[in-house]
């Protein structure tokens, strides 16, 4: 057992095994061993019995083949805690919420960058757990330096935060860690709705560290969570304060809420957000920077490479490219969609080339031509301030909406001819996705290769059964929601006999939902084939 001097922090040291059940459910089935032998005898020590409340993995290296992106998203969860209260904090009744919460400790988050390979982006299991407010961390900062210190010229990304912690002092000692970004809520710029709004307190912090992230040269993305009880005109203010502090992108969250987060709807339909969309459409050409409105889906159900803005001071900025160009060619290849148009660009800036577009506005051709992307000692606030790298993946400072998974459709025309005996096909997709997959289905079936048997294919959507509320977000179904989905075909007389769902709502690589139940149960449950569509998950 731990000393007793030292209990308090071993416990808080202690993960849950549940955390990690997405992930690495391997855990617990080590953990479920190591009880039954528990159960069996008694553990002892020199000093005598001692109780065995937990276990620490050996051979961490074998452990390190989990995928991690970045070196951030390597450490995990950098807090589970929050010290607002956001009327909208989609916190409240969330599926992770069966686990107690952690801090990410100095400790911890030293074996996690010692373990961490940057060249194969693999790195420990990490629980999940609802992202909190990273300040309230306070190791945070040394934590972040022994990032720096692991990784000396990567981008410290993943850096959300509500601001009220931003005061002068940690933008200053933030800066020091340069190359860093930040995701910041305003919420509001009028202080006493955002106090009401979030009720975390220190909402002039919050709102001046937008002005001191721009006095640091520190870039970062402006979040807004527009929830109905705040006026459209005060949401409005606050898209072009963002705009005028000079954020990299202005995300614009459009309100979501649960049947757990809200058991009375706060808001019914769509109005709501087609209020807002109509008042986003109003303002964005008088905008210096891009919209991310999310789902992105709502507002532009679209596959062509259409141009959603450009970040400020970009090259694509200076050709004068601008939001609803729609890009056709790149380097005189034709570009279908978004994914072919960020592939080439990707391509010719990793040339470390600049590109000449062929654009259509307005109904007209036109050429655009970007210069070559930007030298580190460049200092082009916010879409490369100095001593940033530029990363080929800003596409020149194009800013595209999710696109549409085009590969995902090929990989279900892959599965289907696999399948030759099916013949009743039910393709599970979301009420945003729904019109998009149909458009992409006609235009494959111009191509003679895909050959697919649309007749036996019937595309219908799941109900949002578990969360309930307004939610659309296909990522966030549960196994259960389709098996209560296909239950009610099958009442209404139709038996698919294969079923084919999109992977992106399944964490990890064992098929898990987010309540840890297998996507097997659908196929066990309802007796069909059920095969997962490779897809990746939607920009949250
Ligand atoms: S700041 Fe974020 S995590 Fe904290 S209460 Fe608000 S929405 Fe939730």
């Amino acid at each position: 057992p731990a000393p007793a001097n030292l209990r308090a922090k071993f416990l808080r040291e202690f993960q849950h095994m549940g955390s990690y059940q997405y992930l690495e459910p391997r855990l617990l089935m080590i953990g479920r061993l190591l009880e039954c032998l528990r159960r069996m005898g008694v553990f002892l020590s020199a000093q005598g019995p001692v109780t065995v409340d937990g276990f620490r993995l050996k051979n961490l290296s074998y452990w390190a083949r989990y995928h991690c992106e970045t070196v951030m998203g390597s450490l995990g969860c950098l807090s589970g805690y929050c010290n607002a209260r956001c009327e909208f904090c989609f916190r409240y009744g969330s599926m992770f919420q069966r686990f107690p919460h952690r801090i990410l400790c100095r400790s911890e988050a030293r074996t996690r960058l010692k373990y961490y390979d940057p060249e194969a982006k693999k790195g420990l299991p990490y629980p999940v757990d609802d992202t909190g407010e990273i300040f309230l961390n306070r190791a945070l900062l040394e934590i972040l330096r022994a990032v720096r210190a692991r990784a000396p010229e990567a981008l410290i990304d993943d850096l959300t935060t509500h601001g009220n912690f931003l005061d002068a002092e940690t933008v200053r000692r933030l800066a020091e860690l340069k190359p860093v970004f930040v995701v910041i809520s305003l919420n509001s710029a009028d202080p006493a709705l955002r106090a009401r709004l979030m009720r975390g307190g220190r909402d002039e912090v919050g709102i001046r560290a937008f002005s001191l992230l721009r006095e640091h040269g520190i870039p970062y993305i402006g979040s807004i969570v527009p929830w109905p009880t705040i006026p459209l005109e005060d949401v409005e203010n606050s898209i072009r304060f963002l705009d005028a502090a000079e954020a990299y992108l202005i995300r614009i969250c459009l309100p979501s809420f649960t049947r757990h987060s809200h058991p009375t709807a706060p808001f019914k339909g769509w109005e709501h957000w087609e209020k807002l969309g109509a008042m986003i459409e109003r303002i964005r050409p008088e905008l210096s920077t891009p919209l991310l409105i999310q789902p992105s889906w709502y507002l532009r159900r679209e596959i062509r490479a259409h141009v959603d803005g450009v970040i400020r001071n970009s090259p694509a900025f200076h050709a004068g490219l601008r939001f609803g160009d729609v890009i056709l060619s790149v380097q005189g290849k034709a570009v279908l969609t978004r994914q072919d148009a960020a592939g080439e660009l990707v391509r010719r800036r990793r040339q470390g080339r600049g590109a000449r577009l062929m654009i259509l506005r307005e109904g007209k051709r036109r050429r655009v031509d970007l210069a070559e992307d930007l030298r580190a000692a460049d200092d082009c606030y916010p879409y490369k301030p100095a001593g940033y790298q530029p990363d080929p993946r800003m596409l020149f400072g194009i800013h595209f909406i999710d696109p549409f998974p085009l590969d995902s459709v090929v990989a279900m025309a892959r599965i289907i001819r696999e399948h030759p005996e099916a013949r009743r096909i039910a393709v599970m997709t979301t009420v945003l996705g729904e019109g998009l997959f149909r458009k992409a289905l006609g235009l494959l079936m111009q191509s003679p290769g895909f050959n697919l048997p649309l007749r036996k294919i019937r595309v219908t959507v799941a109900p949002h059964r578990h969360l309930g509320g307004n939610i659309v977000v296909g990522d966030l179904h549960v196994a259960s929601d389709y098996i209560e989905h296909l239950e009610e075909l099958r009442r209404l007389g139709y038996r698919p006999d294969l079923v084919l769902i999109p992977s992106s709502f399944t964490m990890g690589e064992w098929g898990l939902d987010a309540l840890g139940r297998s996507y097997l149960d659908i196929e066990r449950e309802i007796g069909c084939r059920v095969e997962l569509v490779p897809t990746r998950p939607v920009k949250m």
